[in-house]
């Protein structure tokens, strides 16, 4: 399904032009036009799910696979120090746009950004109750 209002759907079918270094069936690869680094590019499906909750599990997995491929280009072309996947999943968590993208950062030495979360101090037992209340097996 495609959303006529949401213009990463519009991008990833071609329908608006944009800077694509990859496209498959399922997928395109496209740079970001408010790059947090030189070379950041967004995997987009090419279905509309507004985020991780709505996508399909092996859209997921494909999703994946294809970040490995962006990263392992991005080294062997840009000369990346190191590289973030960043996925975001509704406002609080800084989505902007609500067609599910998975964000493939390259980092440079000194590039100034700063990607990484301030750590908490839970003590032991907020720890523990998290777990038990999160256990999934
Ligand atoms: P979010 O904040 O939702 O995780 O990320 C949205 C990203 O999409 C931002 O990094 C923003 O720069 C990028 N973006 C928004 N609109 C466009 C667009 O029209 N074209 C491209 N290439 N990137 C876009
Ligand atoms: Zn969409």
């Amino acid at each position: 399904m495609k959303d006529e209002k949401c213009i990463f759907c519009k991008i990833a079918n071609g329908e608006i032009p944009t800077n694509s270094i990859y496209e498959d069936e399922d997928f395109n690869v496209i740079l970001d036009n408010g790059p947090a680094t030189a070379g950041h590019a967004l995997i987009l499906p090419k279905e509309h799910y507004a985020n991780l909750y709505e996508l399909p599990e092996d859209t997921a997995a494909k999703a994946m696979k294809l970040a490995k491929k962006v990263a392992l280009r991005l080294k062997a072309v840009m000369h990346c120090d190191g590289l973030n996947l960043v996925q975001n999943n509704g406002e609080v968590a800084g989505q902007t746009v609500n067609h599910f993208h998975l964000h493939v950062i390259p980092r440079y030495e000194n590039d100034g950004q700063t990607i990484l979360w301030k750590p908490t101090e839970p003590d032991d037992a907020q720890l523990r109750e998290i777990c038990a209340n999160l256990k999934m097996n």
